[in-house]
C-alpha cells in the first residue's frame, strides 16, 4: 500500500467522524483493520498533516498523548488532568475576540481550546477519599499541617 492510500484511509475516517477524541494509537488500530501493513509513524506523519490543514482538532493533555477530533467547529474541550476524559463544550469566538484577532491581521484558521480541570467523577472520587481518613496524599498533607486538638 502507497503513502497517498494510507492518507486517504486516514481521510476518509476524519470524513465519517470517527476520530472522536482518538490517541494516535487509537487511529493506528482503526486504520490497521483495514490496512495491516500501515506503520505508526505515517499515522503521526498523516495526522498532523490533516491538523495543519484544519480538518482534525489536535488536544493536547497533560499525559504524553496527544488527541485528535475530527469535528473542528465551534467547541472547546473540557480536559480532566486526573482521568484524562475529554468532554465537548459548544464554544463560539466571542465578537470581542473575533475583533481583536482580525484587528491584528491574523488569519484565523482553526480554535483549539482546552480548559483543564477535574471531572465531576474525579471530583467525588476525591469528595470520597478526603471524608476517610486513608493514607493518602491528603491525610499526608494533614500530618504535615497538624491541626489543633480538640480540648475536652
Ligand atoms: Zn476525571
Ligand atoms: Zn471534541
Amino acid at each position: 500500500m502507497n503513502h497517498s492510500k494510507q492518507k486517504e484511509a486516514l481521510r476518509k475516517l476524519i470524513d465519517q467522524q470517527k476520530i472522536k477524541h482518538l490517541s494516535a494509537l487509537e487511529v493506528f488500530d482503526l486504520l490497521r483493520a483495514t490496512n495491516p501493513k500501515i506503520a505508526i509513524a505515517t499515522v503521526y506523519r498523516n495526522l498532523n498533516l490533516f491538523v495543519k490543514k484544519g480538518l482534525l482538532m489536535k488536544i493536547e493533555t497533560s499525559g504524553t498523548e496527544a488527541y485528535y477530533d475530527s469535528t473542528t467547529s465551534n467547541h472547546a474541550h473540557l480536559v480532566c488532568t486526573q482521568c484524562g476524559k475529554i468532554e465537548d463544550i459548544d464554544f463560539t469566538m466571542p465578537d470581542w475576540l473575533v475583533a481583536e484577532v482580525q484587528n491584528r491581521n491574523f488569519k484565523f484558521k482553526n480554535l483549539d481550546l482546552s480548559i483543564k480541570g477535574l471531572c465531576k467523577d474525579c471530583l467525588q472520587e476525591k469528595g470520597k477519599n478526603a471524608s476517610k481518613d486513608s493514607n493518602n496524599g491528603i491525610s499526608a498533607r494533614k500530618t504535615a499541617k497538624p491541626k489543633p486538638k480538640r480540648v475536652l
